[in-house]
């Protein structure tokens, strides 16, 4: 059955192999078993359920998030000369009632539907009373609670499949799926463990990039330009922001397009359009862009700002490359937008706990932008993926080739400093008392009594807490939940502390000398004064002092 299969790909979709994991997935649900794919965006999972529709008999309902994504596909089908259609609620009244009819009449192969079709009546009498061969949910994620798009629709289906008993077998495929996700799917469709086909994650085209410490708008049209014939895309945390960067791209000469929810269904169709026929090479977008969108050929995407999870990252950044071309997935971080999401998460309506959980999965997103791992590896860590992987060398971590240096005393230092305030507060409150700032609030609570006070006097305060955010991406230290996580010590602090564990960093360009023009006199002046610290605070002489507080001490 399988080569039948495989003629189907060779001969309608002009594929000479299969990509990893579209044979199992195709024969199990060729077997009638119950099956799910989980594999990365781009992967293929459309043709998983498209030949076995193709090969077996009866019609095939596909279930979708997305309208704009289903006229794609079915356009794409009936370009082959497969009968496809989709009903939904972009046609007149008039016009899906004939559809109902001629998919009742057998006429189609393949049926696309959004998830509340199956609200109507008419619908499920349709469905109950024809021949089916499968029923797909496409971003099967959409089913569960724990994934990051959850749709009550999807999961009300349920109950409605149950009672099918003209249903050979159901398909489930998602390019994001946490253990939880995983679970919860195979709970409700009754996937057997056997019959879940997980390829991993990893996409070996892509290579990730954290740009830190520089002008966005600098670095922006910096990249755009040396990339002006590439297609690539750029998704900013609100609509004002699209607007703002468009606006800023427009006025430098680029061929840009814009995409959010702010704008009408048209001028979103047009845009979109003009990206996928290379009309357009840049579309800067709020994450409302994007889903089921098959462009091949983006050759980076970048985020403006910092996204609220891994999930949501993997799966914008994965819309790059997905022809399996090189292409890079770049991140602009700064503290700023990691406040912007914590607001969002705020004064979102979730109950509490399911806050907590956004938290977390927030934090995890910043420790991305702060690891000095590789940031593949870090982001397939994320997702507990344990299938066999390349080696990346491509990302900015793996490519990073400057020196590390010994941070041992430093990290000893903000460890004890967290464990006398008592693992009550976060990096912001540290990072001051660590500093030996005047705040009203470290006096308050007499923080400015600890021997820790001020013990990095010499570092800013910004420095403290970006090294405070290094530790704890490093699990050095816990983050802690919640609005206003305080810092604990994790069972590698203790290690430090005792000495038994070092902990070296890069050293990132801000720790370099580079820029000011010191004089012999005042890099006496500077020894002096380093001696000065040295001995007031016991530290030992190679502290480091960084170019902010060189300049500070220049002034
Ligand atoms: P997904 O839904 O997993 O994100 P798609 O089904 O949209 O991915 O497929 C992504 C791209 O890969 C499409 O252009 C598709 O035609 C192509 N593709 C799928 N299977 C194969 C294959 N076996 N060989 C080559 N290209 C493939
Ligand atoms: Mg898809
Ligand atoms: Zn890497």
């Amino acid at each position: 059955m399988i080569e039948q299969a495989r003629q189907q790909l060779q001969h309608y979709f002009g594929y000479p192999s299969f990509r990893p994991g579209q044979e199992q997935v195709i024969s199990h649900a060729m077997n009638k078993q119950n099956t799910l794919a989980v594999m990365p965006t781009g992967g293929g999972k459309s043709i998983c359920y498209q030949i076995p529709g193709m090969v077996m008999d009866g019609t095939a309902i596909i279930i979708s998030p997305l309208i704009s994504l289903m006229k794609d596909q079915v356009d794409a089908l009936t370009a082959l000369g497969v009968p496809a259609t989709y009903i939904n609620s972009s046609l007149s009244n008039e016009e899906q009632r004939q559809r109902l009819q001629d998919m009742k009449r057998n006429r189609y192969s393949f049926v696309y539907v959004a998830p509340e079709r199956f609200d109507s009546g008419f619908f499920l009498q349709a469905i109950q009373s024809i021949k089916l061969s499968l029923i797909a949910f496409d971003e099967a994620h959409c089913i569960s609670q724990w994934g990051h798009d959850f749709r009550p629709s999807y999961r009300s289906i349920v109950p409605t499949l149950n009672k099918l008993n003209n249903l050979p077998v159901v398909m489930a495929l998602t390019a994001t799926a946490t253990t939880e996700v995983i679970t919860d799917i195979q709970r409700l469709i009754h996937v057997q463990d056997d019959a879940v086909v997980n390829t991993g994650f990893a996409r070996n085209n892509l290579a990730f990039r954290i740009v830190k410490g520089q002008d966005k708008r600098d670095f922006l049209s910096r990249y755009v330009k040396e990339r002006s014939s590439e297609s690539g895309i750029i998704y900013a945390a609100t609509r004002k922001d699209v607007d703002y960067i468009h606006q800023f791209l427009i006025r430098k000469g680029f061929q840009a397009g814009k995409y959010h929810a702010g704008l009408n269904e048209l001028e979103r169709k047009q845009a979109q359009n003009d990206f996928i026929q290379d009309k357009t090479t840049i579309m800067v977008a709020t994450n409302a862009f994007g889903m089921g969108i098959d462009k091949s050929n983006v050759r980076y995407v970048l985020h403006y700002a910092v996204p609220m999870n891994i999930e949501s990252y993997y799966q914008e950044a994965g819309r790059a490359g997905r022809d399996g071309e090189p292409s890079e997935c770049i991140l602009l971080f700064s503290g700023q937008d990691v406040g912007l999401q914590k607001y969002l998460i705020e004064q979102s309506e979730m109950a509490e706990d399911k806050k907590a959980v956004e938290y977390e999965k927030l934090q995890a997103m910043v420790n991305y932008c702060h690891t000095h791992r590789c940031l593949q590896e870090y982001i397939l860590d994320y997702f507990h993926d344990q299938t066999e992987r390349e080696v990346c060398g491509k990302c900015s971590n793996c490519q990073y080739e400057g020196e590390k240096e010994d941070m041992t005393k430093e990290a000893q230092m903000v460890l004890s400093c967290v464990k006398r305030m008592g693992e009550r507060f976060g990096a912001g409150m540290t990072a001051k008392v660590l500093k030996g700032s005047s705040d009203k609030r470290v006096k308050e609570f007499r923080f400015d009594q600890l021997s820790t006070y001020g013990l990095m006097g010499q570092y800013t305060e910004k420095e403290i807490s970006s090294f405070i955010h290094f530790l704890t991406a490093e699990d050095l230290l816990n983050p802690g939940q919640g609005k206003f996580p305080s810092l604990q010590l994790t069972p590698k602090s203790l290690e430090v502390l005792t000495g038994k564990r070092n902990v070296w960093m890069k050293v990132e360009a801000t720790h370099t000398v580079t820029t000011v023009d010191y004089h012999e006199e005042l890099f006496d002046e500077l020894r002096e004064f380093r001696k000065n610290i040295a001995a007031q605070h016991e530290l030992p002489p190679y502290v480091i002092f960084s170019d902010a507080t060189l300049k500070d001490f220049a002034r």
